[in-house]
């Protein structure tokens, strides 16, 4: 059962806490993305988060009756079935939802991990995003508490969200947020600790100027020690058991040095979407360059089918995809670190 049972999931969090690694979080649309994700990580022996947005859940279910919960739920199960042949562990994972999508597609998805744990089956996700960071921090407690218990009645674990993530993602842009909201206080972490301790099992989305997206170099300035700060500030006042599993945004782009400089703050997680977005559409680009005659019916004549075939550019989109994930798994440490087999 490589998709990770809650019990397994929980242990996955425990691991990369206690070994300085993080998971990589890939957002996938597609089994096409589905599967170049799974060899990638099952290539590094790694465990690894495959997560849905609400666009992508939207995407999935096709233009002609767009459903974001219908294609999420598709999505995942897909994952399950595809994951089984793996010998890893998979934790499946909600992108975003902000507060207006809570009733229309974050509790829908809670609703159908009830439904099946009713029936005796296992969870369809382990864990979904509320970002209620649009919200003063005090109304956005009071909406994630609210979720976290329902989640933790069906051992989902919720991520939560305080501070802003820069940049545009899933068609939600923050490019204009005012500087400070792009990183979390230490007063802001105590808060979140203070309020959904001893509820249930919640990872935390703390901001440290991480953003959406790609930018050239300098463009951005992450301060991982905003981190350090808050689990210190909340170590220091409840002890090293306090320690939050943190949640990187915006991973894509980011300097190895600094991607590991979170990993020693608590990062278990690290969101990796516009890169893969990269590494997806780069061979195809190549394909048709270098294939414009057969691919196109040019002149009277009629192309070459197996170079119009859409499985020939697809596969080389999905090994790419692969090979980024794996090149995450590096980053972050997880590289020869799966506890397939011993949870
Ligand atoms: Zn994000």
């Amino acid at each position: 059962m490589p998709v990770a049972s809650p019990a397994q999931y929980a242990a996955m969090l425990d691991a990369a806490q206690k070994g300085g690694y993080a998971y990589p979080a890939v957002n996938i649309t597609s089994l096409i993305t589905i599967n170049g994700a799974l060899k990638g990580f099952a290539d590094r022996k790694s465990d690894g988060i495959i997560q849905v947005s609400m666009g992508g859940g939207k995407f999935a279910s096709g233009i002609g009756g767009a459903d974001e919960v219908l294609g999420s739920i598709i999505l995942a199960e897909a994952t399950h079935k595809l994951a089984e042949k793996y010998d890893i562990l998979i934790g499946l994972h909600t992108d975003h939802c902000q507060p207006g999508k809570v009733d229309s597609y974050l509790r829908p998805l809670i609703a159908e991990t009830a439904r099946r744990r009713a029936a005796g089956l296992p969870n369809l996700f382990q864990s979904h995003m509320l970002d209620a960071s649009e919200l003063p921090l005090k109304e956005n407690m009071v909406l994630s508490k609210e979720l976290l218990e329902i989640c933790a009645e069906n051992e989902i674990i919720l991520e939560v969200e305080a501070g802003v993530v820069g940049g545009e993602e899933d068609g939600v842009d923050h490019s204009d947020a005012p500087a400070e909201k792009l990183y979390t206080t230490p007063e802001d972490m105590l808060y979140v600790y203070e309020t959904l301790n001893g509820i249930g099992r919640y990872m935390f989305a703390a901001t440290f100027g991480n953003v959406h997206g790609s930018y050239k170099p300098g463009a951005v300035k992450l301060r991982p020690d905003i981190l350090k700060q808050g689990q210190q500030a909340v170590m220091d006042k409840y002890g090293a058991a306090a320690e939050f599993d943190l949640v990187f945004h915006g991973g894509s782009g980011t300097p190895e040095h600094q991607l590991r400089e979170t990993l020693a703050y608590g990062v278990v997680k690290m969101n990796i979407d516009t890169d893969t977005q990269y590494a997806f559409t780069r061979p195809i680009v190549d394909h048709m360059f270098k294939n414009y005659d057969g691919v196109l019916k040019l002149d009277g004549e009629v192309g070459i089918k197996k170079l119009y075939d859409p499985r020939s550019y697809l596969k080389a989109a999905e090994t790419a995809v692969g090979e980024r994930m794996s090149q995450a798994c590096d980053d972050l440490l997880s590289t020869g670190k799966t506890i397939f087999g011993t949870v």
